[in-house]
């Protein structure tokens, strides 16, 4: 075995030049060759007579040249006919070498396959792949395989560097013989023998079909290399040490008697699973899921007091600024009057209130530390970290996991999304967590009611907000997002605050952008915070996590510009308040099928499962899990929508090989991952 893998692990052999752009392919082993599978495949099994051909599909004809020229007008083309006994076929190639030419010499015998179409002067292929052959040289007795290639990588080298693969490499079993049997699996050579070169009796439809048994073998291998690998991760993890975190109860109960609110069932639920991990020797990772306004703030928050309790310091790290400011002026406000040190900590500081916050960090005074990404930066300590606390995980990627390893013990960590992560992927890239969950908002939420509304009735929305406004309530403007230029986003954000400032004269409007400075955007959001502001214009960046109950109106400009999470979490703004809210979605014709499909999930659904659901169907597992930015890489063979019951077998069959046949578990992982990027980064 280790021996197979040995010779599958070698780097190949072609020359450096070759060797670059097979790279970019992702083949760098032997082995990569091996699972580098077809696209598609082409017929060039059968001779259609020219006339007899069918039109719109690869076909393969063969025929004598009885011309050829290059034609200069429209533009540069090298036009050849072909003669069969039934008829003749015209060639057109708009892109050839002069080398072609010699090819196409009067008389010669070529194959060409391609879709025949009708033309203007006739029936036509264009850009047909051609060779000349002699009379009566054989057909191909089975499919043609096409792979994915890039540029200078022709078919025929692909498929000679494969083949020579398939002869050379031994292709031994990972898995063992009785999992094989269970599942009743193909094995594993005769599945990529058969993918890579099919016999004659199979069609092309049937080896692109999803349920092949071949293809169901290499999304079960791969599927289970992905649980394999987060397995062990899990268990890496459960081997580590971590300080034992027991509080005595004394400053939660301070803190639930200054709540205006008491907590829901499932706000208990979670905390108490909450507890019992940070009471381990192990580190607990844990992801913490709740709709937008499902009040994970306070249950981090009672989190971190009994790691205070316990003698340890917490340190909660958010995505933005303002999201870091907003939980900092809300946990010193809870934890403050409890006798507590709450510090802050981000990239902005000024230079001396930053060694001020280190200096709270390192001599242990400072109880709980807030900020931004600069919590877990180089130079920076704490003198007795037990838990670190990840709000809205999710911008992050689904890769990131922090390494927070200090002096041998890890701190705890808690992981917080408001993403809901449906189930496939929770049992799949998430599959290293233990999750819990928060399956229900707080009492006394009236539902929010959306509304679609073209955006040339802009004046009604005007209208709309200063009515909300004279009620009492506040209301939040969004400006689209312009992807291509932040310059541009901040010139509308600019221009609409000048214009809403002109319309609605008798409120104050405010303006929140990213190029602010973050005091600017710490002061805007106090102001509006505290009533002062009626109505923020702001462009996307009050996305996650920003609370102001009051606030009862949201107007999304260009919301089909929009995905659905940053929807979901724009429109999860409002509604905190007991006064009935409202999110209207502006948005301008005319609208592709993606955005309308999901303007119409948004409109449909509040339940942010069911959204971040419909979501994964329309957009694919890669974007949303924000894994290209992660560099996490995805799945190639096996669909979390299709395959979930492989992916079902093979997280349960994971531990038990992991535990009887763990020299199988390493071939298996380095079979499928060596030499790639692992399924998780920790
Ligand atoms: P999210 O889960 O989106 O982070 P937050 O933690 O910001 O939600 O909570 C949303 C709002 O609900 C906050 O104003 C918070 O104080 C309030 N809240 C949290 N828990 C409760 C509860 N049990 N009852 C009433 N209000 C609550
Ligand atoms: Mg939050």
């Amino acid at each position: 075995m280790t021996h197979a893998n040995d010779l599958a692990g070698q780097p190949l052999n072609v020359a450096p030049a070759l060797a670059k752009k097979l790279d970019k392919l992702g083949l760098r082993r032997r082995f990569d060759l091996v699972l580098h599978l077809p696209l598609r495949y082409e017929d060039e099994t059968h001779l259609y007579p020219i006339t007899a051909a069918p039109y719109g599909q690869p076909v393969l004809v063969e025929g004598r040249v009885i011309a050829h020229e290059v034609q200069f007008r429209p533009r540069k083309q090298l036009l050849v006919r072909i003669e069969d006994a039934s008829g003749v076929l015209l060639l057109r190639f708009i892109h050839f070498y002069p080398s072609q030419l010699k090819q196409f010499a009067d008389g010669a015998l070529v194959r060409a396959m391609g879709e025949i179409r009708r033309g203007f002067h006739g029936d036509e292929m264009v850009h047909p792949k051609t060779r000349e052959v002699v009379d009566g040289t054989p057909l191909a007795e089975s499919l043609t395989p096409v792979y994915p290639t890039v540029n200078g990588v022709t078919q025929p080298m692909l498929r000679k560097l494969i083949r020579s693969e398939l002869q050379s490499l031994p292709l031994p079993e990972t898995l063992p013989p009785s999992v094989i049997a269970h599942l009743q699996l193909q094995s594993f050579a005769d599945a990529v023998r058969l993918l890579h070169s099919p016999p004659p009796e199979y069609s092309a439809s049937q080896l692109s079909e999803p349920a092949l048994p071949a293809w169901q073998r290499l999304k079960f291998d791969e599927l289970m290399a992905q649980q394999l690998s987060m397995r062990l991760a899990y268990r890496a993890r459960r081997q580590g040490r971590a300080p034992v975190v027991r509080g005595s109860g004394r400053l939660r109960e301070a803190l639930f008697a200054s709540l205006p609110f008491r907590l829901t069932a499932a706000q208990h639920k979670v905390l108490g699973e909450i507890d019992a991990d940070l009471a381990q020797a192990h580190p607990m990772h844990r992801l913490l899921q709740g709709d937008v306004g499902s009040g994970k703030t306070v249950v981090a928050a009672l989190a971190a007091l009994t790691a205070i309790e316990a003698g340890f310091q917490v340190a909660l790290m958010a995505p933005t600024e303002i999201l870091a400011e907003q939980h900092y002026r809300k946990l010193s406000g809870w934890l403050a009057p409890l006798g507590l040190t709450v510090s802050w900590l981000s990239g902005s500081l000024r230079k001396k209130q930053k060694e001020l916050a280190l200096e709270q960090m390192a001599s242990g005074t400072a109880h709980l530390v807030v900020g931004t990404h600069a919590l877990f930066q180089d130079g920076v300590d704490f003198a007795r970290l037990g838990l670190a606390i990840v709000d809205e995980q999710h911008r992050f990627g689904v890769g990131q996991r922090l390494a927070l390893k200090q002096k041998g013990e890890e701190p705890h960590q808690l992981m917080m999304s408001a993403t809901p992560i449906p189930r496939t992927l929770a049992m799949s890239f998430y599959a290293d967590l233990d999750v819990s969950v928060i399956d229900e908002l707080p009492p006394g939420r009236t539902p929010i009611v959306t509304k679609l509304i073209n955006s040339s009735r802009r004046e009604e929305v005007v209208d709309f907000v200063h009515k909300t406004c004279s009620e009492g309530q506040q209301v939040y403007w969004v400006c689209p997002l312009i992807e291509e230029s932040e310059t541009l986003q901040l010139q509308t954000a600019v221009e609409t605050h000048r214009q809403l400032a002109a319309q609605l004269g008798q409120w104050h409007v405010g303006l929140l952008h990213g190029r602010m400075k973050a005091d600017e955007k710490a002061a805007v959001m106090a102001a509006f915070g505290s009533n002062q502001l009626q109505i923020l214009v702001a462009t996307t960046v009050i996305e996650v996590g920003v609370d102001v109950p009051n606030a009862s109106l949201m107007v999304i400009e260009h919301a089909e510009r929009m995905g659905l999470a940053q929807l979901h979490q724009l429109r999860g703004r409002v509604g905190r308040g007991s006064a009935r809210s409202v999110c209207m979605l502006l948005f301008e014709n005319p609208l592709s099928d993606v955005a309308k499909a999901r303007l119409k999930v948004i409109y449909e659904n509040v339940d942010g499962f069911e959204i971040a659901r419909q979501d994964l169907l329309i957009r694919g597992p890669g974007e949303f899990l924000g894994a290209r930015q992660s560099g996490v890489p995805m799945l190639r063979f096996a669909n979390l929508e299709d395959d979930i019951e492989l992916l079902e077998a093979a997280r349960e069959l994971a531990p038990e090989i992991l535990a009887r046949w763990p020299e199988a578990a390493d071939a298996h992982l380095e079979r499928w991952l060596s030499g790639r990027e692992q399924f998780l980064k920790a």
